[in-house]
């Protein structure tokens, strides 16, 4: 089974659902960049306070705060790295991925790159309603949607039970610029990741159990053929 693996997609694909799930079902570390950004800025840390105005912004945070935040967890100098995850919302541009590559090839021998890149692609008009309507629990962080993906009791976790939540930068205003910067600085990573013949592509635009079956077939072993 690949164990060192990443999923792209535009904000609102849904790739921290899909990671979750997937996640849970395969036994990988799910590392989303925005969730320790988010943790960070909650406890106020130097990094949190410097990450907290792009945030807000819909721009990227500089590169230095975010290989700080994902590399104490993914290479800890003390402690053992993590060798099976899933990167959610990293890479981000390409300086990220050429430092992924460098990191992981240290020690190796031979260049080292991701062993599968799902791309999960959704139409731009369908991004904006699926965003604005996420809701997240404060308790798991389990995403909803208020029209696609409703909790059972209206703004109550299924999960845990829960408050759930909109994100601050899950506005309209702040959609757009997301949008805007996931098409510059992003988007070209799906081709960087296709000349090292890892990426799958997937169909993000269907129910979300038909996306999870996707993505589980894109991170199975004997998938080389549906690689795009
Ligand atoms: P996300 O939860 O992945 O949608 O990320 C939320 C916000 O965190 C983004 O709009 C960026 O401001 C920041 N962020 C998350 N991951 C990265 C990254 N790899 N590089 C730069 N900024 C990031």
């Amino acid at each position: 089974m690949t164990r060192r693996t990443a999923i792209l997609g535009a904000p609102g694909a849904g790739k921290g659902t899909q990671a979750q799930r997937v996640c849970a079902q395969l036994g990988l570390e799910h590392l989303s960049t925005g969730d320790l950004l988010r943790a960070a800025v909650a406890a106020g840390s130097p990094a949190g306070l410097e990450a907290k105005s792009f945030m807000d912004a819909g721009n990227l945070v500089p590169d230095g705060v975010v290989f700080g935040v994902l590399f104490e967890r993914l290479q800890p100098e003390a402690g053992k790295p993590v060798e099976s995850y899933m990167l959610d919302g990293f890479p981000r541009n390409r300086a990220q991925a050429e430092e992924l590559d460098r990191r992981l090839s240290e020690g190796a021998g031979s260049p080292q790159t991701l062993d599968v890149v799902v791309d999960i692609q959704v139409p731009d008009e369908r991004i904006v309603a699926r965003i604005t309507g996420r809701r997240i629990c404060k308790g798991c962080g389990r995403n909803f949607h208020v029209e696609f993906v409703r909790p059972a009791k209206e703004g109550i976790c299924d999960a845990c039970g829960a408050e759930l939540y909109q994100r601050s930068d899950d506005v309209e205003s702040v959609v757009l610029e997301r949008l805007a910067v996931y098409h510059e600085q992003t988007a070209p990573l799906v081709e960087y990741y296709r000349e090292r013949e890892v990426l799958v592509t997937v169909d993000g635009d269907q129910a979300v159990d038909a996306v999870t079956e996707a993505v589980l077939g894109a991170l199975s072993p004997d998938n080389v053929a549906g690689r795009s």
